[in-house]
């Protein structure tokens, strides 16, 4: 890229999601349904330094929907394979650390622009490989898209000259400089945005990478590596090595010249992975670094004054959107008990119009939950709330052949109940009474989590109180707690649910970085 290209990129804007009520957009996705649903069955390799691998061990990765159809067969590196990787990603961060930014920036918007072009097959294969509604996948697939051009843009912002105070008799300059090899480890939940945020960010910082996906979306991070290659992304920059990760994450995370581990998913495993990490392994020259962003128990409140009516679709919304298997997911209704009754019967009534079926079809809004695992604890979740509150709508599975949950409310739930303190990612919210605005603030903050949160009020007095008190990484006032933006909501949490990295800020690829301070006497 030369400078009248630089100068040509225009600021960040998010990117719209499309409207499948528009003919022309819902025949698109048909068509892209039908031609992925061909595709099943596919066998995707390893790639390590531009190479395809086939291995014997393979990853089926299922259609939640219908789990006897086989979406891919993803080879599953073994442990000597990844570390192969390694020692590739370590030989090219050495050319690759000396590409300049507006190259390494170059690729990440090809692949944003080749992302747009192919919108709906990576739409598809959303719903397909972990139960997306067309919505649903067509905004992870935004954030994508997002995610590329947003890091590209700051990639060349922290490229360039950076303030520093002048001192008379010298030339002083700050520059940041990339860190090494990254392990990327994404969660499967936002299948493409993360794994796609997460490995570019490292990549444009002038890092190399070893992404091991997560098992339960090996496919669309494939279909993401080829495409990175595709747009002329050097050998050995991203390495993809999926595989389980109770098999090959430890030797990955605890490998010398592993210099960071970005990773986001639950907070078992980031607690165990920044353990891990903070061992030195024989050989090691640094300390590792890890960010990890993790789990939720996300509240939603509202005071006695609140418009009963939006708080009741924002808690619906956003504790049912993807089956309740968004970190942002709100959990937790705490209800004022002067409004408590009126608002638990309208959302009754609300979740009751729920559709719960095979996402491939627009009609549904509830899919599958991501596999049999989930389908398991989330039931047993439902059990345990059973017990400990008052089962107001759902709490069965739907069907035989799918993992199909309803949308489940349970009320009447005490603050320091399980289903209240747990985080179950599904379809299951606990509605917990608070004696009035004092009290609420207090449940608020009660869980070990802090990641997201909202409040319904319209007293001016209570929203200064929770931007004070309520101490989570993303609060919002009268609207959902999901559906953060790039560049809009910086996104991360507090306490548990992980380091803050605030995805899609501007502070973001500085975990990436490292400053070089120089100073040259004149
Ligand atoms: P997970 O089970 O913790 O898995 C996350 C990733 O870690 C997967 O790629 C997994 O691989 C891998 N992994 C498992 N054990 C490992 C080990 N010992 N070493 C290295 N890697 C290992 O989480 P998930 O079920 O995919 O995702 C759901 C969780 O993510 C929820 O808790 C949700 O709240 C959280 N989340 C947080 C955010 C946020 O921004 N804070 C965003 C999205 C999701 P395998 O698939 O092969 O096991």
């Amino acid at each position: 890229m030369n400078t009248t290209t630089l100068e040509r990129i225009t600021p960040f804007v998010n990117e719209p999601i499309k409207d499948f009520k528009n003919p022309t957009d819902a025949a698109a996705m048909e068509a892209a349904l039908a031609a992925v649903k061909r595709t099943f069955g596919k066998a995707y390799p390893l790639i390590v330094n531009g190479e395809a691998i086939e291995t014997e061990k393979k990853i089926r990765s299922i259609d939640p929907a219908h789990p006897s159809e086989v979406i891919g067969i993803v080879s599953s590196a073994s442990r000597e394979t990844a570390m192969r990787a390694i020692d590739v990603a370590a030989h090219t961060f050495e050319s690759w650390r000396k590409t300049p930014a507006d190259e390494r920036a170059s690729y990440l918007f090809k692949a944003a622009a080749l992302l747009r072009e192919r919108r709906f097959h990576y739409d598809a294969l959303l719903v397909y490989e972990v139960g997306k509604s067309w919505v649903e996948a067509d905004a992870d697939m935004a954030e994508a898209i997002d995610f590329l051009e947003f890091y590209a843009r700051e990639a060349l912002r922290y490229a360039g000259p950076q303030p520093i105070t002048p001192v008379a008799g010298e030339r002083n300059e700050m520059v940041y400089i990339p860190l090494g090899v990254g392990a990327v480890i994404p969660p499967w939940n936002f299948a493409c945005a993360i794994m796609v945020g997460m490995a570019s960010a490292a990549i444009v910082t002038g890092n190399t990478v070893v992404l091991k996906p997560s098992s339960d979306s090996a496919v669309i991070a494939a279909w993401f590596v080829d495409l990175m290659h595709e747009v002329g992304l050097p050998k050995g920059v991203l390495n993809f090595i999926p595989g389980s990760g109770s098999e090959i994450g430890d030797p990955i995370v605890a490998h010398p010249k592993v210099r960071f581990i970005s990773f986001t998913g639950s907070k078992e495993t980031g607690l165990h992975i920044n353990e891990l990490a903070a061992k030195t392994a024989p050989g090691q020259k640094w300390i590792k670094r890890v960010v990890a962003e993790m789990g939720g128990k996300d509240s939603i409140v509202v005071a006695g004054d609140a418009d009963v009516d939006a708080a009741v679709e924002a808690v619906a919304v956003s504790a049912f959107g993807f089956q309740g298997q968004k970190c942002s997911a709100c959990s937790r209704a705490i209800v004022d008990a002067s409004i408590y009754d009126a608002f638990v019967a309208k959302l009754v009534a609300r979740v009751g119009m729920i559709t719960v079926g095979d996402p491939a079809d627009p009609k549904n809004y509830m899919g599958p939950v991501v596999n049999e695992a989930a389908l398991k604890s989330i039931s047993e979740y439902i059990e345990i709330g059973k017990k400990e509150g008052r089962l107001v709508a759902g709490g069965k599975r739907v069907g035989s052949e799918g993992f199909f949950l309803e949308p489940t409310v349970i009320a009447d739930v005490d603050p320091a109940a399980r289903i209240s303190q747990e985080e179950i990612f599904g379809p299951v919210l606990a509605v917990i009474k608070a004696r009035d605005y004092e009290h609420a603030m207090e449940i608020a903050n009660n869980t070990e989590f802090g990641l997201t949160g909202s409040v319904y009020t319209t007293d001016e007095q209570k929203i200064e109180r929770a931007r004070e008190d309520f101490f989570v990484g993303n609060l919002y006032f009268n609207r959902k707690s999901t559906g953060a933006l790039v560049g809009v909501h910086p996104f991360g949490g507090f306490n548990m649910s992980g380091t803050d990295s605030k995805a899609g800020g501007r502070d973001y690829l500085l975990l990436f970085l490292q400053a070089k301070s120089m100073s040259r006497k004149l």
